[in-house]
């Protein structure tokens, strides 16, 4: 394939492939016509006159609508000066962003110093100097996208922006001006509201503000949500949801949805049935799962909400007070009322530090750390929190394969990757790497949880409809030619959490608009994504 195509009136043919159009339905044989950009025509083989045209044969090949990654963390991947090519090279052409209730903007004055340390917990260094939804999204523009970009905004950033990290409650003023901050992202370009109710400062929210928040949405507005627990107060989480969304009256979406905890494992499809319930009595609510027995995120998330109060000066003093740490060590053995315990979900041996500022540490777990250093794990973790001054991140392994099968079978369950922000380093959760092909290759080639179609569908138009994505996810006359060719024998990634910064096998070629991107694992640039805005 060669890597320059002029912009107008030249025509490509895709002959010989097996084209999954996103509807769901069984693949089947067909070419695509791309003309400036779009799909002209999709015909039975042989129909479409070579002609002229360039032609691309996919013989042997899936030929699909670029995926939809719902759950992404790459806000920052504009602002870096290197590509970040993990998700195109997955064949993912659309990022949603903004997730669990963090997004870069808005900002104010008062709160620049919370949010910066904040976002150093899982971000490399981002200087905030935008304040407004427009100023950041102005700066993303300016500085290009690999994929396209599909921003929510967040509650918790929301929150800083008003609230500081405090633990408190906002009065009626502070609530009101959340919402004007929330009106003035929808009203330019935000596609929902999400939040993340198990991380500061949002931890100290109430269900009645998220509603308040929720009502601005609108009856197609879309709330995503990163729940207050996913291990044994999942069943609870799940009805503040469903409340969230009826009495805020908008569309709800449960971001990655897990049980965690050994305790647990066995019963998603009681989850299941109680998100059915809540479809079924009306409600507008989807999900989104890893395809991974892993989780990840910062290493702060082991700590109790009493603890995370106050920003990083408030955690790194109590990290230095030893009738803290001990009231921290029986926390979290015992977890607290509403609040899962991560660490006792996982045990020492399942915590995997992933990503530190200094990238001391990064591929062992705390219990091998607990045995090489002579310390036990929980000095462990305390002196990783102060030496890193908190910025680290982990794996963590507390799901069960069962339950991951069992919600990704489930009716209309999409596909996120959670891929934490580019530009760290380190040892990333290999779902950062290989979502996309793992779905294809682990759970519809080798293990049958899915059709082939059927999880096109969930990665295509399921996710572009929920999310208002415009004009992508479906292989249809008149939509933008964002596609992806892979081979469904060879399609997968290698699940090595302690390797796992490798592009996945089996994708032949991507292209956005038309243009080709990716050509097998090299990234072929320059950055052809754009910022997108909801579909009406
Ligand atoms: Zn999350």
């Amino acid at each position: 394939m060669t890597a320059e195509y002029p912009r107008a009136a030249r025509e490509l043919l895709i002959r010989g492939g097996t084209v999954a159009d996103g509807s769901g339905g069984d693949p089947g044989p067909a070419d695509v016509l791309v003309r400036d950009g779009r799909i002209a025509a999709v015909e039975a083989p042989a129909v479409i006159p070579p002609g002229d045209r360039e032609i691309i044969d996919a013989t042997g090949l899936v030929v699909a609508p670029g995926f939809i990654d719902v759950h992404s963390h790459a806000d920052n991947a504009p602002l870096l000066a290197e590509d970040d090519t993990a998700k195109i090279l997955q064949g993912i052409t659309t990022e949603v962003v903004g997730n669990c209730g963090f997004s870069l903007a808005p900002t104010s004055a008062e709160s620049l110093a919370s949010l910066t340390s904040f976002a150093k917990r899982i971000f490399p260094p981002i200087d905030f100097s935008w304040a407004s939804w427009s100023d950041f999204t102005d700066r993303t523009d300016s500085r290009g996208y690999v994929t396209n970009y599909a921003p929510l905004v967040g509650h918790g950033t929301l929150r800083i922006a008003i609230l500081g990290m405090a633990d408190a409650t906002p009065d009626a003023d502070e609530l009101a001006a959340m919402g004007r901050l929330l009106d003035d992202a929808l009203e330019n370009g935000a596609f929902g509201m999400s939040s993340g109710l198990v991380y500061p400062p949002a931890v100290y929210s109430d269900t009645e503000e998220i509603v308040e928040l929720a009502r601005h949405l609108g009856a197609s507005g879309l709330y995503a949500t990163h729940m207050r627990g996913e291990g044994d107060s999942l069943l609870s989480s799940i009805s503040e949801t469903v409340r969230i969304g009826t009495e805020g009256g908008c569309r709800v979406h449960i971001s990655h949805l897990k049980w965690t905890g050994k305790r647990n494992w066995g019963n998603m499809s009681t989850a299941l049935s109680t998100i059915h319930d809540a479809a079924a009595a009306g409600l507008s609510i989807t999900k989104d799962v890893y395809p991974y027995t892993a989780g990840s995120t910062m290493l702060t998330a082991l700590l109790p909400p009493p603890f995370l109060a106050d920003g990083d000066e408030g955690v790194l003093a109590r990290l230095e007070s030893p009738e803290q740490l001990r009231q921290l060590a029986t926390v979290m053995e015992t977890g607290l009322p509403g609040w899962d315990s991560h660490q006792r979900a996982a045990g020492w041996d399942g915590i995997l530090v992933s990503t530190t500022g200094s990238h001391r540490y990064e591929g062992s777990t705390i219990g091998e750390l607990a045995l090489s250093l002579n310390l036990p794990p929980m000095d462990v973790l305390v002196r990783i929190l102060r030496e890193e001054r908190l910025q680290a991140s982990m794996v963590l392994f507390a799901m069960r394969e069962d339950d991951v099968r069992t919600a990704l079978a489930d009716t209309d369950t999409m596909i996120g990757t959670d891929g934490l922000p580019p530009g760290s380093g380190g040892k990333p959760h290999p779902r950062v790497f290989g979502t996309f092909p793992r779905v294809l290759g682990e759970y519809v080639r080798n293990n049958e949880v899915l059709p082939l179609g059927e999880a096109v569908r969930r990665m295509t138009s399921l996710p572009a409809r929920v999310f208002r994505i415009p004009e992508r996810g479906s292989v249809r006359p008149g939509f933008v030619a964002d596609l992806v060719a892979f081979d469904p024998q060879t399609i997968d990634h290698p699940c090595d959490y302690r390797d796992p910064v490798h592009p996945p096998s089996g994708i032949a070629w991507v292209m956005q608009a038309g243009r080709p991107v990716v050509d097998r694992t090299t990234y072929l640039g320059p950055r052809r994504g754009r910022r997108l805005t909801p579909a009406v």
